[in-house]
């Protein structure tokens, strides 16, 4: 699904000087490295303030913390995602109201949104799925007429240019009050290790949220709020400059995985293909076809017998996990979900794929859809 070696062996020289750089320097906690990064990423962002973190989970966590929310607040957040997202907002003593998605992009569907709006909602927390951002314009618009936070989950689509009814283009993740990415490794931004940052335009938020990173404490030993300790590593942030430099080319070379993807699958009466959104760029963290059949599984039986790897991202619906069965919701409120949990399949999808592997992985596919 990944090749991080093949995509270390080009950048090798690079790497292992910053690596060593840190090393000589002995500064391996926060430290110049990690505010340099910091800075850099703001940059390319064009956001006021960018604050890393130990992960994307801690990321999510923290610009929850950050609220003042009360126990038993609602966060409003799609039903189709990775756990992450809705575990924080469980672990904070909040209360998960778990919306349905839309069938071809895979993100927040507006409707349900709509309806799950109520008296208790604080937050929506709309998560940008496989490199392409929700609908921010009518998000936003909602969250205003309604005076609730909107924070992004942008683990997945960090580089993504979202475009506003008024032509105004902003990067993923810069577009609410607090946007939180993570680093790991397979992310399209990834470190060699775990990390994770929030972004915001807010100064008065950037404060508290490095204060709450930081054992809730601005003066060393005098704690004034209740934080956590989550930093990166000063060795992850080093990485991250060097690989920062070609985010756009990675993000380039993912674009050219899909188009040859796109174009291999065009004229499939069995394989729908991703839909790109005319309001976001697509970062293709995953490349995601949706079988109109029930062969889904069959499918991926045959590429692995073919040496391909292909994962459903992802197989059951949080409102299903054992750990959310105390939320008491129903399959019938998630309709999209429940279909694309059983249809959804994800094909290989990095930097180093070739016109060769490209070409074996998409006829293995078509040669299944055509021996149904
Ligand atoms: C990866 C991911 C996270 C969590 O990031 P970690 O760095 O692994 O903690 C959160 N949300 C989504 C959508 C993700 O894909």
């Amino acid at each position: 699904m990944v090749d991080l070696q093949g995509q270390y062996q080009k950048i090798k020289s690079e790497i292992d000087g910053a690596i060593q750089r840190i090393i000589d320097s002995a500064a391996f906690v926060k430290g110049p490295e990690v505010k340099e990064f910091e800075r850099e990423l703001a940059r390319y962002l064009n956001v006021r303030h960018v604050i890393a973190c130990g992960n994307g989970t801690d990321a999510l966590q923290i610009a929850l913390m950050v609220l003042n929310l009360k126990p038993g607040d609602e966060v409003i957040t799609p039903d189709f995602t990775f756990i992450a997202t809705v575990e924080v907002i469980a672990l904070l003593g909040l209360k998960p109201v778990l919306v349905d998605v839309n069938p071809d992009d895979f993100t927040l569907c507006m409707e349900s949104l709509k309806k799950s709006i109520h008296k208790k909602t604080r937050v929506i927390l709309p998560v940008h799925l496989f490199g392409q951002c929700s609908n921010m314009e009518q998000i936003q618009m909602l969250a205003r007429e309604n005076n609730l936070v909107v924070i992004e989950d942008n683990a997945q689509a960090i580089g993504s240019d979202y475009r506003f009814n008024d032509g105004t283009i902003k990067k993923a993740g810069t577009l609410a009050e607090i946007g939180c990415t993570s680093f790991f490794p397979s992310k399209n931004l990834g470190c060699y290790g775990d990390g994770g940052a929030v972004c915001t335009h807010d100064d008065e938020l950037a404060d508290k949220l490095s204060t709450i990173m930081n054992h809730g404490m601005k003066v060393r030993y005098y704690h004034d709020i209740i934080g956590v300790n989550s930093r990166l590593d000063a060795i992850q942030a080093a990485i991250l400059r060097v690989k920062l430099g070609y985010l756009d080319a990675y993000i380039k070379a993912r674009q050219k995985v899909a188009d040859y993807y796109d174009h291999a699958f065009r004229n499939s009466g069995e394989i729908i293909i991703p839909q790109r959104n005319k309001y976001s760029t697509h970062v293709f963290h995953q490349y995601t076809i949706r079988l109109r059949s029930k062969n889904r599984d069959k499918l991926k039986a045959y590429l692995e017998s073919k040496g391909i790897p292909a994962m459903v991202y992802y197989p059951v619906p949080l409102h299903r996990q054992k750990a959310f069965r105390y939320l008491g919701l129903q399959d019938t409120d998630y309709p999209v979900t429940m279909e694309l949990c059983n249809s959804v399949l994800s094909l290989p999808m990095h930097t180093e794929l070739d016109d060769e592997q490209l070409e074996y992985i998409s006829t293995a596919v078509n040669d299944f859809v055509t021996m149904q």
